[in-house]
Order: structure tokens, then sequence, then C-alpha cells
């Protein structure tokens, strides 16, 4: 069958998809434009796409003999996913296998934001680092400190069991309140989002980008965080008011913002990019060796399974997709 791969793979991986089927694939390590991507689509049974690709209604209509959408990566937003289903499209994602990575960018972000990893590093590299002084770049402890997790999923909770290890407080907020063996082995305390953002000292955000979590965090947020309080986004930038943040961070309503993700990615707020308590990451939560190659496997055994009219091992809507009439 033809299968479009939009995103770059390791080679081995690749291969995988090449011994049974006939690929086209994007070798270059960015995203492909949305013209080549929708010519690309046509005459394809199977698509292994990226969170840069926006798969639609516009794109699922130029590949009628579509089988399977295989995400790599684990948040969907860019998918529409009822589409797919009412076109009984499976769509997979790969969850999981990046929760640890990224639970590990978001500790380095509350790290780096609190004791000013990246500004130290800009000012001893620009030859302003002149002697050791008692005042000299203070930043805010970590250890101790109450963590305010919003979203306890997978990455959520990979959050908390590193901050037990830092002896922080944890209290979270999430859709659905986890049960007490759950709450008591993890160490958290369930508290509504107001009352988090009142009492934690770094609100972390692990929610998936969904029309209830867009804007979750804006101005009226804000204003309940603590002036010493750090926000930290590994999730997806529309979760936050990102001009809100902006004007917080400005006016030291808080104290500062470690994010991998933006509102209008690759764009940033207008503003953000001089701020110097904020730290700024290019969306690499996952980024690591292992957990792409993890990722890329997971990838490829979904598009597989669903190429061969299989219920991939990670599929998002299968009843919808194998209970619609293909249109
Ligand atoms: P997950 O296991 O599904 O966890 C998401 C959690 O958020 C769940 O506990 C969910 O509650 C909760 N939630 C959903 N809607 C909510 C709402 N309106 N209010 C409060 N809580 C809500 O997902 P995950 O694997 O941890 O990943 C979380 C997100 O991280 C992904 O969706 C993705 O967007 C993002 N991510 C980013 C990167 C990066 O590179 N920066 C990498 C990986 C993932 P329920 O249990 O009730 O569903």
């Amino acid at each position: 069958m033809k299968v479009l791969v939009t995103a770059r793979l390791p080679e081995d991986v690749a291969s995988l998809i090449e011994r049974e089927h006939r690929v086209e694939m994007n070798h270059e390590d960015r995203p492909m434009e949305r013209r080549v991507l929708l010519e690309g689509i046509v005459g394809k049974e199977g698509l292994l796409c990226s969170i840069t690709d926006r798969v639609d209604e516009e794109l699922l209509a130029c590949a009628p003999g579509l089988r399977i959408v295989a995400n790599f990566g684990v948040g969907f937003d860019h998918i529409d996913i009822d589409a797919a289903g009412r076109r009984g499209i499976p769509v997979t994602n790969t969850p999981g296998v990046l929760t640890d990575a990224t639970a590990d960018t978001a500790f380095a972000l509350i790290l780096a934001v609190s004791r000013r990893v990246a500004e130290g590093d800009r000012m001893t590299r620009e030859g302003r680092f002149k002697f050791w002084a008692p005042f000299l770049f203070l930043g805010r402890q970590v250890s101790g400190k109450t963590l305010g997790i919003v979203g306890m999923g997978r990455i959520g909770q990979a959050v908390a069991r590193r901050a037990a290890g830092f002896d922080m407080r944890i209290v979270y907020h999430s859709r659905n309140r986890l049960d007490p063996v759950a709450e008591e082995t993890l160490g958290i305390r369930y508290l509504l989002l107001d009352q988090l953002l009142g009492e934690a000292d770094f609100v972390s955000l692990h929610v998936p980008l969904t029309l209830e979590t867009r804007h979750l965090i804006g101005a009226k947020e804000l204003r309940l965080m603590k002036p010493s309080a750090y926000l930290i986004n590994t999730a997806r930038g529309p979760v936050v008011d990102e001009a809100a943040l902006v004007e917080a961070l400005r006016n030291g309503q808080i104290a500062g913002a470690g994010l991998d993700v933006y509102e209008n990615e690759p764009e940033l707020a207008s503003g953000l990019a001089g701020l110097q308590n904020a730290v700024l990451l290019p969306h690499v939560g996952s980024a690591t060796v292992e957990t792409r190659t993890k990722m890329a496997l997971m990838a490829v055994e979904n598009l597989l399974a669903g190429l061969r009219g299989e219920q991939p091992p990670n599929c998002l809507n299968w009843s919808a997709a194998t209970g619609a009439k293909r249109v």
C-alpha cells in the first residue's frame, strides 16, 4: 500500500514500513508545507504524521482510501478525530513512551527558571561574571516548596514522582480526582484550580489541549498566583493566554515562567523574548534519542496494524472508526 510519512524517522524504523509498503517520506528535519502535504496525501492508504501537520476535513477529503492516521506524539489536538471517525479511519498516538522525557523537561524548566540558569549562562558567556558576591544572581529554592500540578495523568504523575525527591509538597487539580490509594502513593492532595493557584510556588501544566483547557490559565488565573510563583508549561501553548502571561511577567505579578510550548508556535507573543524571567525552549519536551526512537517505533506499529485492517495498539477512536460507514 502507499504510505505518506511526514516526519523524519530513524532509518531502521522507516525500513519496517518500507519492507511491506511503498513509502513517500519527508527526509528533512522540518515540517512539510501544507500544499505539499495536501498533494502528498492523494492516493495514500496510510499517513504517519506529526504534531505540526493539521489533519482536518480538507486533508482527509484528499485521500478517500486512507485506512490509518498514525500520529508521532501523544497530543492529538491537531487531528480532527471526529472527522476521521466519520470516515472510518482509526487514529493512533504514542502514549507512555514520552512520559519520562517530558516530565524531565518540566523539571528542567522548574530548576532553570527558579535558579536563573539561562540568565546566568548568558551573563557568564558575555564576560559579565567578575566575582562571587552574596547577592549575586539570587534565585528561589525549589526543595521544600509547593508544586501545583494541573492535569494528573501520565506526565503529571511522573512530575509528582520527581518532585518527591525534592521534598516538595504536591497539590494537584485534574478533571477527575485520583483514587485515595493513588493519592497516598504519590503523596498528592487534590485542590480546586483556584485554590491550587493560590497555594503553589510552581504551577506545572499537564492537560491536553481541548475546548475546555484552551486559555485555562488567563489573566484572572495569573492574578490568583503568588508574586513569588512560577508557571511551567510543557503541555500545549494555547492552554495559557500568552499575552496575559507576558503582562503578568512584566508587571511582576508572578516571578517567572518556564515554557516549552507557545500559543502560536513557533511565533512568540509580543514581548516574551525580551523577558529575563522566562526560560524558553523550542518544544523539545520529548526530544531525547531514546524517546524519539520509541515514539517512531510505536507510531510505525500502529500504522502497520491499521494498514492490515487490525485494531492498532494505541487507537483513539476504534469504536467510532469501525462503527462508521466509509464516505
Ligand atoms: P494524559 O495521561 O491523558 O493526562 C492528561 C491529564 O489531564 C488527565 O489526567 C486528564 O484527566 C487531565 N485533564 C483533561 N482535561 C482536563 C481539564 N479540562 N481540566 C483538568 N484536567 C484535565 O496525557 P499525558 O500523556 O500526561 O500528556 C499530557 C499532554 O502533554 C498531552 O496531551 C500533550 O499535549 C502534552 N505533551 C507535550 C509534550 C511536549 O513536547 N512538550 C510531550 C508530550 C506530551 P482525565 O484523567 O479525566 O482524562
